[in-house]
């Protein structure tokens, strides 16, 4: 099979970026054994692509764009493939979803205009963008395959390795296998330079990407069979492990909340949760996973000094003299909670989600407290970038950080 890349964006021909897109594709897809042709750029100039996917379609077998996919009138790429490909646009329910979400998430209102990013052409092989909102796809008509992807590389590469290779599989005589490494605790820069002579192999590969609050890496390896791609990645694997200890919180095991209710399934344990500035987030995204009835019974939002005292046995003192965001009330919450459920994990939240700082302590100001039969803690966080609008990243990124606490604590006991 041939291939052909073409990027396309107006920057790319005034050469304000560099084609870091091309070369990121051409390495992967000659290490697959499929002949790239040619590379080509186009701005985002609806006549002169389709002029251009017309001309490369009746030539290659094989077409990946890249750009172009995005929300505003100058994202082309899609409707003008469709349109060469003579197939129509349709919605995509998922895709859709999860723009809803994430626009939920970063508490700024959808655009209208977001709303065509969840239209794909009819028949593709859907990418959803977990680094971005809008999704990439691959479609086959008359023998010809078209391959469409995000612009911005973070959101390209990480898709690419994820969806776009295990879907070229079939066309190389190489298998194709890979394991995602989730880390928690350090942002993505951290992670790249402590692990930056392991990205630079080209078989297994390692490539990081971001997602909200926390870091994932993809080994990736091709072989003859599985076999060998598993020997391939073993090494490096236990490599990561080595370098990055207990900041990883799984292999391959999901999100956060598959990973604690998994481990606590495993091991036998229970855990309760008392929150309160996360407005029972943490509880929320436990039950989003089927079986947590198992791990757990109790999910208590405490908002009030009342609530607090009440429920979970806050003392009116410790209140007073310290103030609901405090360490000494996060950890009579997680302690409370505990004896109220009688799980082997209490777990618990309070602090300032912003925009305005109540009692002294700045948004963002973050307490998790733990309390298990081997001991107690609290983990003091500060969540605040300074943004107006980062409330919700600060009630997200708090409910992360109790999720970790609670797979911490499963693993100690
Ligand atoms: P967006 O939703 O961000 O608009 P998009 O899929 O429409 O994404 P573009 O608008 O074409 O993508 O590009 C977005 C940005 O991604 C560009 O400004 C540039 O910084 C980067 N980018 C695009 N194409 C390439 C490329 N071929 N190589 C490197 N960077 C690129
Ligand atoms: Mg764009």
């Amino acid at each position: 099979m041939n291939c052909e890349i073409l990027c396309v964006g107006t920057e790319l021909l005034l050469g304000d970026i560099v084609n870091t897109n091309a070369a990121f594709l051409s390495r992967q897809l000659a290490a697959l054994g499929i002949g790239v042709y040619h590379q080509s750029v186009v701005g985002d100039n609806p006549g002169r692509l389709r002029e251009e996917i017309r001309r490369l379609l009746a030539r290659t077998d094989l077409l990946i764009l890249t750009g172009g996919l995005g929300p505003t009138g100058d994202d082309l790429t899609k409707e003008t493939a469709a349109e060469a490909l003579g197939l129509p646009l349709v919605q995509n329910e998922e895709a859709l979803e999860r723009m809803t979400r994430y626009f939920a998430r970063t508490g700024c209102p959808m655009p209208e205009n977001n709303l065509k990013q969840a239209m794909v052409i009819e028949g593709a092989a859907v990418f959803q963008n977990d680094n971005g909102t809008a999704p990439g796809m691959a479609v086959e008509k008359d023998g010809k395959i078209v391959m469409l992807l995000p612009g911005p590389p973070r959101e390209m590469t990480a898709m690419f390795l994820k969806d776009g290779l295990p879907y070229l599989e079939r066309f190389s005589r190489q298998t194709i296998r890979s394991h995602v490494i989730h880390v928690f605790g350090q942002g993505e820069s951290a992670t790249e330079l402590q692990l930056k002579h392991l990205m630079e192999s080209e078989n297994p590969t390692l490539s990081p990407y971001a997602k909200t609050g926390e870091v994932q890496l993809r080994l990736t390896a091709r072989g003859q069979n599985e076999a060998e791609c598993e020997a391939l990645m073993a090494p490096v694997l236990r490599q990561v492990e080595e370098i990055l200890g207990d900041k990883i919180y799984g292999v391959d095991v999901g999100t956060l909340e598959q990973a604690a209710v998994s481990l606590l399934r495993e091991k036998g344990l229970t855990v309760a949760v008392a929150e309160s500035c996360t407005g029972g987030t943490v509880t929320k995204r436990l039950t989003d996973i089927p079986g947590a009835s198992q791990v757990l019974g109790y999910g208590a939002v405490t908002y009030s000094w009342q609530a607090k005292e009440k429920l979970l046995g806050v003392r009116h003192e410790t209140l007073q003299a310290h103030g609901a965001v405090s360490a000494e009330t996060a950890l009579q919450m997680a302690r409370g909670i505990r004896a109220l459920a009688g799980s082997d994990i209490g777990v618990s939240t309070t602090g300032e989600a912003g925009p305005e700082s109540g009692e002294d302590k700045p948004v963002g100001c973050v307490f998790v407290g733990v309390s298990t039969r081997a001991g107690e803690q609290v983990i003091p966080l500060s969540l605040g970038r300074g943004g107006r609008d980062d409330r919700d990243l600060i009630r997200y990124t708090a409910a992360s950080n109790a999720i970790h606490q609670i797979i911490l604590a499963a693993r100690r006991l």
